[in-house]
C-alpha cells in the first residue's frame, strides 16, 4: 500500500494541506486575539483619558467628582468595568462602585506616564485587562488612573473561533481526502487502461500493438515506446525462429543423405569397396554437418554479444600473413595466386577472432574465384582507420544480392550447388568486425570479381 502512487499522493496532499491549514488557523487566531484585545485596550485608554480630564487639583487638594453619566458602565456595580485613582504615594483616591461593593482594589502598578496594559486576575477571579497611566496635575501632583475590563467576552469570541476551526479542520480534511481520492482515481484511469492494453500482449500475439485510441495525451509517448519495443521484440523473435528453421534445414539435408546411404547399403549385401566408398561419403557428410553445427553455434554466440574479446596489440600485416599461409595449398590446387601487400599497422584486437574473420574472407575469395585467378590482399590506412582489402577475380556478386550476403544462411543461387559452404561465414565476419567497432563493405563487378573492404579503428 505504501508503494502505491495513489496512497502517496493522498498522504502528501493531506499532510501538506493540514500543515498549511494549521499554520493559517494559528495566524488568524493570533490576529483575532490582537484585534480583540487591542479594541479592549483602546476602550480602556479612552476611559482613562476621560477620567483624567475630570480630575482637578486645586491648592494642593485633589478634587474628584465623577458623575454616573460621565463614567457610564463604570458606575454600574456588577458591570465587570472597574476604575481606580491612586495618588503617587499609593493612596487610593477613588474607586468604581464595582470595586467598592466587593471591597477590592486593582493592583497598583508603578508610576508611568506612558500607558501600560497588562492582563490580571480580577476581584471575582475573572481575567481582566488593566490599563494604567499616570498624570501630572497642577502643583506637581501625580496621580495614576487604572481602568479595567473583563476579557470574558474577548475570550469567548476567541474560543468560538478555535472551536469552529477544530470542527472545520476534520471536515475539510475528510472532504479534501475524498476529493484527492477521486482526482487520483480519475488521473490514474488512463494508466490502468494502458496497463490493461499491454497486459493483452503476450509472446503468442506479438504482432498486436497498443492502439492509441482513448490513450491519454501524457501516456502516448509511453505507449509509442512500448509499441517500438514490441516491434523490436517481434523482429528478434522472428529472426530467432527463422534462424532455427534455417539451421534445422541445413542439418536435416545431410542427415537425410546419410539415412538414404544407409538404406541403400542395408538393402542387399555389398562389396567391401562399396561399403568403403559409402562410409567415405558418410564421413564427408558428417564433417559438413559438424562444420555447420560449429558455425551455427559460433554465429549465435557472436550475435548474442555474450562473448568477450581478448584484446592485445596486433600487427595486421602479420595476421594476414598467417591467413595466407593457411590457404596456400588450397589456392595452389586451383592455380590461384594469393598476393599480400601493404604496411605494418598495429591495432588492438582479438587475434583468434580476427584470424577467423579474415580467413573467411580469403577462403571465399579462393572458393568463388575462377581457375587460375588471383587474390590480392592489402593492408593500409585511411584517416582514423586501418583498411584491409581482399580482392578476387571471381564471378562477382550481382548488385541486388550484395545486401543479402551478410544474412545468415544466405548463399547466391549459383554457389548453392557447386561450392561447399553454409552461408554463415560472412555473418560471422560482420559480427567480429562490429565487435572491434569496425565495418565491412563490399564492391563487386559481375564477371570481374569482388572486393571486401574492412575498416577497423586505429585506437
Ligand atoms: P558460404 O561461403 O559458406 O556460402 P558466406 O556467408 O561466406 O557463406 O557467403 C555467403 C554467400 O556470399 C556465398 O554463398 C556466396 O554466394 C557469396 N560470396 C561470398 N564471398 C564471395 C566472393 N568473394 N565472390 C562471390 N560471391 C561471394
Amino acid at each position: 500500500m505504501f508503494k502505491s502512487v495513489r496512497f502517496r499522493l493522498i498522504a502528501w496532499f493531506l499532510g501538506v494541506f493540514s500543515l498549511l491549514f494549521l499554520i493559517l488557523s494559528l495566524f488568524l487566531y493570533h490576529k483575532l486575539e490582537t484585534i480583540v484585545i487591542g479594541s479592549v485596550d483602546s476602550h480602556l485608554h479612552y476611559e482613562v483619558q476621560l477620567l483624567s480630564s475630570l480630575i482637578k487639583a486645586e491648592g494642593g487638594r485633589i478634587d474628584i467628582e465623577l458623575s454616573e453619566a460621565e463614567t457610564g458602565d463604570y458606575s454600574i456595580p456588577l458591570s465587570g468595568h472597574y476604575y481606580q485613582v491612586v495618588s503617587s504615594d499609593g493612596n487610593v483616591l477613588a474607586l468604581s462602585p464595582s470595586l467598592s461593593i466587593v471591597d477590592a482594589y486593582l493592583p497598583i502598578p508603578p508610576v508611568s506616564f506612558e500607558p501600560v496594559n497588562t492582563t490580571i486576575i480580577g476581584p471575582g477571579k475573572g481575567i481582566l485587562r488593566l490599563h494604567n497611566q499616570s498624570f501630572k496635575l497642577s502643583n506637581d501632583i501625580i496621580i495614576s488612573i487604572q481602568a479595567s475590563e473583563s476579557l470574558e467576552e474577548a475570550y469567548n469570541l476567541l474560543r468560538l473561533f478555535r472551536d469552529t476551526i477544530l470542527i472545520v479542520l476534520p471536515v475539510v480534511f475528510l472532504l479534501s481526502g475524498a476529493g484527492i481520492f477521486i482526482i487520483t482515481t480519475l488521473s490514474l484511469k488512463p494508466l490502468n487502461l494502458f496497463s490493461d492494453k499491454i497486459g493483452r500482449i503476450t509472446e503468442r500475439n506479438l504482432n498486436e500493438r497498443v492502439d492509441m485510441e482513448g490513450i491519454a495525451h501524457e501516456i502516448k509517448p509511453l505507449a509509442m515506446n512500448f509499441n517500438t519495443m514490441i516491434t523490436r521484440l517481434e523482429n528478434s523473435f522472428l529472426r530467432q525462429r527463422l534462424f532455427l528453421s534455417d539451421a534445422s534445414h541445413e542439418i536435416r539435408t545431410p542427415v537425410s543423405v546419410i539415412k538414404s546411404y544407409c538404406d541403400v547399403m542395408i538393402g542387399k549385401e555389398r562389396t567391401i569397396a562399396e561399403y568403403q566408398e559409402t562410409l567415405k561419403k558418410i564421413g564427408e557428410m558428417v564433417d559438413k554437418m559438424a562444420d555447420t553445427i560449429c558455425r551455427i553455434l559460433e554465429v549465435s554466440r557472436l550475435e548474442s554479444k555474450t562473448f568477450q574479446l581478448r584484446l592485445e596489440e596486433l600487427d595486421l600485416m602479420e595476421i594476414m600473413g598467417d591467413v595466407v599461409r593457411l590457404f596456400e595449398s588450397s589456392a595452389s590446387q586451383q592455380g590461384i595466386a594469393v598476393n599480400l601487400a601493404g604496411i605494418h599497422w598495429t591495432i588492438k584486437g582479438d587475434r583468434e577472432r580476427l584470424m577467423e574473420a579474415f580467413a573467411n574472407l580469403v577462403d571465399n575469395a579462393i572458393k568463388y574465384n575462377r581457375q587460375g585467378g588471383r587474390v590480392d590482399i592489402h593492408v593500409g590506412e585511411s584517416g582514423r582507420e586501418v583498411v584491409v582489402t581482399v580482392s578476387d577475380t571471381g564471378g562477382g556478386i550481382p548488385p541486388d544480392e550484395r545486401e543479402h550476403i551478410f544474412e545468415r544462411f544466405y548463399r547466391l543461387p549459383e554457389a548453392r550447388d557447386t561450392v561447399r559452404g553454409s552461408g554463415l561465414g560472412l555473418p560471422i565476419v560482420k559480427a567480429i568486425i562490429h565487435a572491434h567497432r569496425g565495418r565491412i563493405e563490399v564492391e563487386s563487378e559481375v564477371g570481374k570479381g569482388s572486393r571486401f573492404v574492412v575498416f577497423i579503428p586505429k585506437g
